[in-house]
């Protein structure tokens, strides 16, 4: 291991050399109290920022073990000193000049989002910062001062202010850390307790604009309708309409058949968004920290245009135009209804046991076939089973619950379970309302179900779907934001997976899927074992495991930790994927 004086005896040598100079700058320095690695310098200055990381030991860190002895509390302070660092930098690297990335300090904090990434990581002998740095260049010339300025001053001092436990406000990091908790209690508690979700009293739920994720200022509070009121007693105590409180009350969504109506604009689609995004847990401040949906909750809609391959549609779709069979359907470009037939069978083979739907983003011809279209079009010449069709079934046998925001056709009061009324952005309980007015207007519409919904069928990942090479490269996984991810040289649209929060997820998606390809498929083995092996693998090993850079205990890059339906989801709309049905 180097010393920094060494390394500043290098940077003072190669100042005003060509950039490939900085090369020799690649391995690890001693500083007084911390240690710093270089892991990988980037070729020119116009390159990605190199990756380094800086390791405190904990005899100089310091932080508490209580902080992170358990998993869901190492998640919550790893994501909280990310997002530490990132400030402590926007502050001490301002105004860096240069060419390309000279003098930028990247750190992958999150979002509003709390999830496992590789930015921070915290055990019982460090604290490790993952971290990007642009090695200053003025074109494509060493600036040698500049980066000692960077690497000699600006780091220690970062380090210094957001490494240790002594310079961590206290108060405000274990409140980070508990609130995290507190909603992964809530989350294993709905189970027992029969919910699907919980809508904390108080909460925030828009958003300051369709492109921002920050709360809407002004915004009227949640409160749950009283019938639908249910208390939670949490492991650690919240300030709650101005009183330090343990005990937590909002609304409980109960498992089976949830319908939210309503007029348009009244907070209905704003209500499921928030559920959508509640299988993750939120940072303090966001509005929507004590919103709880069940782990597997997913977000189905139609996405015509998608790839389906080997999907064994019939339970939705059954016999198409000239006698096309659909129990393994493939299209390159499905339609409305196909897509969101097969996103329902898709979630449901990857293990989801809980679909969030809304009109807005449904095929209503998929949604509901009603009375006057059934006369006019008789059943054989239509091909879909309408969900309104299956919702009973899919919960009375395979304990499937449905979330769905419903304003505009009444079909669906006979199938439901719950009403959630919006009417100005208030929650009202509309069960018995809706039971009433099923009762008093028959739709007159007959129930299509031509067989019943069998098991389903499982599919096999064939192993020369995935091919991540790209010209003279071996393996090229590139994700452009959460809607894009590039594997080799195939694009994967991923706008229609609305629980892809984060590019950081989209980019560990992607190397999971060459691990999927390279390590487990094997052309044998059902998809949700191969999910179950994947999952165990980021148990066991972190998301370093993932990482084609980690091997060498490096730098692994930036990722954050994608729920497998999300990883499903992606590899289901790759377009080079090739599946097979192992029918029973
Ligand atoms: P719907 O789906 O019922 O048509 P939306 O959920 O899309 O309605 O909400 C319509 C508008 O109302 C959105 O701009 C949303 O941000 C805003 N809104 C939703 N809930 C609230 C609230 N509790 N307080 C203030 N504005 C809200
Ligand atoms: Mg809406």
């Amino acid at each position: 291991m180097r010393t920094v004086e060494e390394l500043q005896r290098i940077l003072q040598r190669i100042d005003g050399r060509g950039y490939k100079a900085y090369q020799e700058l690649e391995g690890a320095y001693r500083f007084p109290t911390w240690e710093l690695f270089i892991d990988h310098v980037q070729p020119d200055p116009f390159a990605p920022p190199s990756r380094m990381r800086a390791r405190v030991p904990q005899t100089v860190a310091g932080f508490p073990e209580e902080l992170f002895s358990e998993r869901v509390r190492r998640i919550a302070l790893e994501d909280y000193l990310a997002r530490r660092v990132r400030s402590a930098a926007e502050h001490i690297f301002r105004g860096h000049r240069g060419s390309g990335s000279s003098g930028l300090f990247l750190v992958d904090a999150g979002g509003q989002e709390v999830l496992e990434r590789t930015a921070v990581r915290i055990t019982a002998h460090w604290v490790e910062l993952r971290f990007q740095l642009g090695l200053p260049a003025a074109g494509r010339t060493v600036l040698g001062r500049q980066a000692e300025e960077a690497l000699c001053r600006k780091l220690p001092l970062l380090v210094r202010q957001s490494l240790l436990w002594e310079s961590t406000p206290a108060e405000e990091c274990r409140r980070f850390v508990q609130c995290v908790e507190n909603q992964e209690f809530i989350r294993r508690q709905l189970r027992s307790r029969g919910l699907v979700a919980f809508v904390a009293d108080g909460s925030i739920l828009p958003r300051r604009s369709g492109i921002s994720q920050l709360p809407l200022p002004n915004a009227i509070p949640f409160r749950s309708p009283e019938s639908l009121r249910v208390t939670f007693t949490l492991p650690h105590p919240i300030v709650h309409s101005g009183s330090i409180t343990t005990s937590l009350s909002g609304m409980g969504i109960p498992e089976g058949v949830t319908l939210i109506v309503g007029g348009g604009y009244h907070g209905k689609s704003t209500l499921l968004r928030a559920l959508e995004r509640g299988v993750y847990p939120h940072i303090p401040g966001d509005g929507r920290e004590y919103v709880v949906t069940r782990e597997d909750a997913v977000k189905i809609r139609a996405e015509d245009g998608r790839r389906v391959e080997h999907v064994d549609l019939s339970p939705f779709i059954g016999t198409l135009p000239y006698g096309q069979s659909t129990q393994q359907f493939c299209t390159e470009n499905a339609s409305g209804s196909t897509s969101q037939a097969a996103n329902i069978l898709e979630a449901l083979e990857a293990g989801s046991r809980l679909l969030l739907m809304d009109e807005d983003t449904s095929a209503t011809n998929f949604m509901v076939r009603d009375a006057r279209m059934q006369a006019l079009v008789a059943k054989e010449h239509e091909p879909i089973t309408p969900f309104v069709d299956r919702v009973r079934e899919l919960f009375e046998r395979f304990q499937v619950s449905t979330i769905l925001v419903m304003g505009g056709c009444g079909d669906y009061l006979d199938v439901a379970d719950t009403v959630i009324l919006m009417q100005d952005y208030h929650a009202y309980d509309a069960t018995e309302r809706a039971r009433q007015v099923a009762a008093a207007f028959p739709t007159g519409r007959r129930v299509e179900s031509p067989a019943p919904f069998e098991q389903l069928v499982p599919r096999v990942l064939l192993p020369e779907s995935i091919d991540p090479s790209r010209g003279r490269r071996e393996f090229s996984v590139e994700a452009k934001s959460a809607e894009l991810l590039l594997i080799g040289t195939t694009p994967i649209e991923l706008w229609a997976v609305e629980q892809l929060v984060d590019t950081s997820q989209a980019r560990a998606i992607g190397y999971a899927l060459c691990v999927l390809g390279e390590r487990y498929a094997d052309g044998q083995t059902p998809l949700p074992e191969l999910l179950d092996q994947l999952e165990q693998l980021l148990d066991t090993g972190g998301l370093e495991a993932l990482s084609p850079f980690a091997r060498y205990g490096h730098h692994p890059g930036n990722l954050a930790r994608p729920r497998r339906y999300e990883i499903a989801a992606a590899l289901n709309r790759l377009r080079t994927l090739r599946m097979r049905q192992r029918r029973p």
